[in-house]
């Protein structure tokens, strides 16, 4: 793969020197600069004034990803891929991302607006914090980016050219191997405890279960309804109680409005599962709110501004309401599963220190992942509650 001559690592010196060099702090004071990424793929430098505080964050992609070593390559246009985005997103909710100061592809980085007074969402939830608005939040961003960038409001032929300017097959690869593909072959396994062979075996020899994530695959991989944030996750979204914005869109790519609503899900509902008994409701209004205001965000958009020539045809809203959400539970159960049996865990589970009730956890993950593959055309979060707490129940009474 070729990458541009002039690429060059930062250093927390040459960090600070680009910032001092694009007057983005003013200051005559030393700057400092800690790298703090705990990403999978880039680097992140936080580059701060001392006497006032304020700061900027510096991302920078490297030509491989961090987790899976220099033999996974990976392109540096990701860093142009995730700059654009943020300010495509920007123009419709900037409410709801990091401001972009600076980019340069060559050197694959980005500097944005520092968030560092707020938390990340997924290392929130784990501490108990309550976030009354993130799911009011979350669930506009998405509705707003779904629209906005779609067939039912770009001219056809204007969305495809922003489609091309967001192609991103490297990225998408990750997605198609890690989430879709491997954890459902037992010849390509990704990394498990032992204890959790048989519920895998269950998988692997679910034919029914197979066809549906074959189905749901081919839907990641063929459909361009909308740009997606692509890997919308609890820990791509840093939150207060009053404010919510999302980060890190380098996965964006136009595809299905289901997979950035199912990422949310999903991560919401480790949460539902590890939590006890009394602890669980607050996730269920979470994701009631989610869907609720996405929908609702959604359909006011669409009777506003719609410019489809069938937009009042009777029944047309909630053909594509019922198909985002199914495609949503569908690819939701897909996140649960590769998450438990595939290669990028999550805290949410593997932060729980006993390993029977990690394990019951984890049982009750592949369970309702499968649950939400093979329904996902009749459901709805009610019945998403029962079946989590009956597969929890169930788990956890093996203990
Ligand atoms: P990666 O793409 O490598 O996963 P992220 O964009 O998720 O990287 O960033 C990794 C970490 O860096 C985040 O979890 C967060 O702690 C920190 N970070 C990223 N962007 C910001 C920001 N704008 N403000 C403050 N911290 C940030
Ligand atoms: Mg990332």
């Amino acid at each position: 793969m070729t990458q541009p001559s002039n690429f060059k690592l930062l250093t927390n010196e040459t960090a600070i020197a680009l910032t001092k060099k694009l007057g983005l702090i003013h200051t005559n004071d030393s700057l400092q600069c800690n790298e703090i990424g705990d990403g999978n793929l880039n680097y992140v430098f936080h580059v701060t004034n001392p006497d006032t505080n304020k700061g900027v964050i510096i991302k920078q992609a490297v030509p491989y990803a961090k987790v899976l070593g220099e033999s996974w390559p990976l392109t540096l246009k990701r860093a142009a891929i995730e700059a654009n985005a943020l300010i495509q997103f920007g123009s419709y909710c900037p409410e709801f991302v990091p401001k972009v100061y600076y980019s340069d592809e060559q050197l694959a980085i980005t500097i944005m607006e520092d968030l560092s007074h707020l938390k990340i969402a997924r290392t929130g939830l784990i501490d108990g914090n309550h976030f009354p608005l993130l799911s009011k939040h979350i669930g506009e961003f998405v509705a707003k980016t779904a629209f906005y960038t779609s067939d039912f409001h770009l001219e056809p032929s204007a969305k495809k050219e922003v489609a091309r300017n967001f192609t991103n097959p490297e990225l998408c690869k990750i997605t198609e191997v890690f989430i879709f593909t491997d954890p459902f072959f037992e010849e390509h396994p990704g990394e498990f405890e032992l204890e959790l062979k048989v519920a895998a075996q269950t998988i692997w020899n679910d034919a029914e279960l197979i066809l549906e994530v074959a189905k749901l695959k081919q839907c990641f991989e063929s459909e361009q309804e909308a740009l997606l944030h692509g890997d919308l996750h609890t820990g791509s979204i840093f939150a207060s109680d009053i404010e919510t914005k999302v980060i890190d869109p380098e996965f964006a790519f136009y595809g299905p409005v289901g997979f950035d609503l199912g990422q949310y899900i999903a991560n919401l509902l480790f949460q539902a599962i590890t939590r006890p008994a009394a602890e669980k409701e607050e996730i269920f209004t979470y994701l009631q709110e989610f869907l609720d205001t996405f929908e609702e965000t959604y359909t006011a958009l669409w009777n506003s501004d719609n410019k489809s020539p069938y937009s009042k045809v009777d029944g047309y809203l909630s053909y594509v309401l019922t198909k985002f959400k199914s495609d949503a539970y569908g690819f939701a159960g897909c996140e649960l599963i590769r998450r438990t049996i595939g290669l990028s865990h999550v805290a949410d589970l593997n932060g729980i220190e006993n390993k029977e009730t990690r394990i019951a956890a984890k049982t009750a993950t592949l369970k309702v992942g499968a649950y939400l593959i093979k329904n996902r055309k009749e459901l709805n979060i009610p019945t998403v509650n029962e079946i989590v707490k009956q597969y929890t129940l169930a788990s956890y009474s093996t203990l």
